[in-house]
């Protein structure tokens, strides 16, 4: 047998502590981007307020725990004093740990309160078998939630939607609904009593993901209802994923069209006063702009000018 050149046997140690410091070094880096796209949420939209007591509902799934667990972090160093209370539904269904949430929420030190309602029969006793729950299942839920704020003082109701749901939403109301419709970062709820927020709007899902991981949050299953999934909601969820691998930046760049509406170039006559448009006389430089400003000239047809045009109006 070779034995191992003291070079090789270097190497070998020097790599472990390097391939340490670039994990903690990434980790570091997700920390402070997680941090900062939340921060930056709460103040664009005005979110979080002095004086605020924010419930923030925590399911046991990826998403929420990493929601209180930045929310704990920014609250630290706000300049600005607000409370937390974590709140967690029990919805009674089978096999539900019931345990692991309090005690993780008492691990971490923050106020919680834990709402025990039977949703789940409920939910199987009205809806005939083989048929989806989920509408009925979080109809019921958000109820229940409204009430526990007033009854709790709440004056916020964190939600932890993330940007890739809002952009799935967006593409449901649009493929299914015929809407041009996601899912706000802040609104009224709809029994107009409470604000509710969605603090990781601006955060990626597999930034969450590779959280969820470090922080090693004790993850309940979301499958113990036996609810069959959404399937048009993961149909969606594919449809982008596949897009950002293919062509990276495309969810962030949908989320940043959301911000970013031009209701002049939409045909909502709800929106923009079509019927009444008037000519103004003057010049509008982006007025018929469309999606044509970075456009290289090389990319377009080598004709003439004039025979484009030719073509253009020649075209039935
Ligand atoms: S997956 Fe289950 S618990 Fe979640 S909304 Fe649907 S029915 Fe309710």
């Amino acid at each position: 047998m070779t034995e191992p050149s003291t070079a090789t046997i270097a190497a070998a140690t020097s790599a472990a502590p390097a391939a340490t410091d670039k994990a903690a070094h990434e980790i570091n880096k997700l920390s402070k981007r997680l941090h900062r796209l939340v921060g930056q949420a709460v103040i664009d939209f005005n979110m979080i307020e002095d004086g605020d007591r924010v419930m923030v509902c925590v399911s046991g799934g990826k998403d929420s725990y990493a929601m209180l667990d930045i929310l704990l972090g920014l609250q630290k160093r706000a300049p600005i004093r607000f409370e937390l209370v974590a709140v967690n539904l029990d919805q009674k269904q089978p096999g539900f740990p019931e345990h692991v949430l309090p005690e993780y929420l008492a691990k971490v030190g923050v106020p919680f309160h834990i709402e025990n309602q039977d949703t789940y029969s409920i939910v199987k006793r009205v809806i005939p078998e083989g048929k989806t729950t989920c509408g009925l299942c979080s109809r019921l839920r958000r109820g229940i939630l409204y009430r526990v704020a007033g009854e709790l003082g709440a004056t916020k109701i964190a939600l932890g939607h993330h940007r890739d749901d809002i952009v799935q939403t967006l593409f449901m109301n649009m493929f299914f609904g015929s809407k041009m419709k996601g899912m706000p970062p802040k609104l009224v709820s709809d029994d107009g009593k409470n604000i509710v927020i969605r603090p990781l709007a601006y955060v990626a899902e597999t930034d969450l993901e590779r959280w969820a991981e470090h922080r090693q949050f004790p993850i309940i299953p979301c499958t113990l209802c036996g609810s069959q999934d959404n399937l048009q909601r993961v149909q969606i969820k594919q449809m982008l994923r596949e897009w950002d691998k293919r062509h990276p930046g495309r969810v962030e760049n949908v989320f940043s069209a959301m911000q970013n509406v031009v209701p002049s170039h939409l045909a909502d006559r709800n929106l923009f006063p079509f019927a009444n448009l008037q000519t103004t006389g003057m010049a509008d430089a982006d007025g018929d702009r469309a999606f044509d400003e970075d456009e290289p000239c090389s990319t377009t047809p080598s004709a003439p000018a004039a025979t484009v045009k030719l073509h253009w109006i020649d075209s039935p």
